[in-house]
């Protein structure tokens, strides 16, 4: 599956919050999105899953517009966790999962033993079952997180776009959830807030900047000290972890680096 976005420009009202950003992520690619608050990351996801219409631009699914496909069939091609987590009614963490199935469904068809299998195996891999009959509305912010995670491994799409997934969360889930992902083999988009974890994780990385995907690369051509600057205004020293072979970074405050 191979996702292409195309000078995609959206803006809420006069905001100009994405302009002119084009991208593509290759089957099998795990893509991610970084750069400061504000930078236009979620809009630009969100007109990728079809939560808000763009302005300007093209998005194609192996070359199909995804923009006039059925709801349903673009769902069963890619699942979401998005940033906003309230539900304005009150179900149960098994509820929320089992909502993943419904693209394979038909209307008010029942649960099948094998969607009840799929639900029950997306909750143990991120060891919420002893939660299934809980209320979603009374989870913290990182057991909802998971939740929400499990709901999209039960969609079963093998396109998985991701906002910030493990924003809420402490470092072995956030550790846990991404070599999780990382083990389905499946293509990933995400935006991702903290840089060690895009430099463990991604195979390329798109930078943004107010509304403009600014650079592009493997987190060797992108995550340097002097473009980390550029776009956060932070001084930094990055290493290769001789463990991991991937980038580490240490932030350096202004008092050190002078
Ligand atoms: P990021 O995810 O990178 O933090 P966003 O895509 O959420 O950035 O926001 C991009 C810009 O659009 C920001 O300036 C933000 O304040 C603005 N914005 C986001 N959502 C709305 C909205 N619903 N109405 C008006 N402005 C918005
Ligand atoms: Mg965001």
């Amino acid at each position: 599956m191979r996702l292409q976005v195309e000078n995609l420009s959206y803006n809420y009202g006069t905001k100009e919050a994405v302009k002119q950003a084009s991208l593509h992520v290759d089957a099998g690619e795990f893509v991610g999105i970084i750069g400061p608050n504000g930078s236009g990351k979620s809009t630009v996801l969100k007109n990728i899953y079809r939560g808000l219409a763009p302005d300007q631009g093209k998005i194609l699914l192996d070359g199909e517009d995804l923009l006039s496909m059925p709801y349903r069939r673009s769902a069963l091609k890619l699942a979401v966790v998005g940033q906003e987590n309230e539900v304005p009614f009150d179900f149960t963490v098994e509820e929320m999962v089992a909502m993943g199935r419904s693209p394979h469904k038909k209307l008010f068809e029942i649960d099948t033993p094998k969607d009840k299998k799929i639900v029950r195996h997306a909750l143990e891999h991120m060891g919420m079952e002893q939660m299934a009959k809980r209320s979603y509305r009374f989870l913290s912010g990182g057991e909802k997180q998971r939740v929400l995670i499990a709901r999209a491994i039960a969609q079963e799409s093998d396109f998985l776009i991701l906002d910030e997934p493990t924003n809420h969360l402490d470092i072995s889930y956030q550790i846990q959830i991404f070599d999780f992902i990382k083990r389905l083999r499946v293509t990933v988009l995400s935006a991702i807030h903290d840089l060690n974890m895009a430099a463990l994780y991604c195979d390329r990385l798109y930078v943004m900047k107010q509304g403009r995907i600014l650079m592009e690369g493997t987190p060797e051509q992108v995550l340097t000290p002097e473009k980390i600057y550029e776009v956060y205004g932070v001084r930094s020293t990055v290493l290769k972890n001789p463990l991991t072979g991937k980038l580490s970074i240490t932030f350096l405050p202004e008092a050190i680096s002078a």
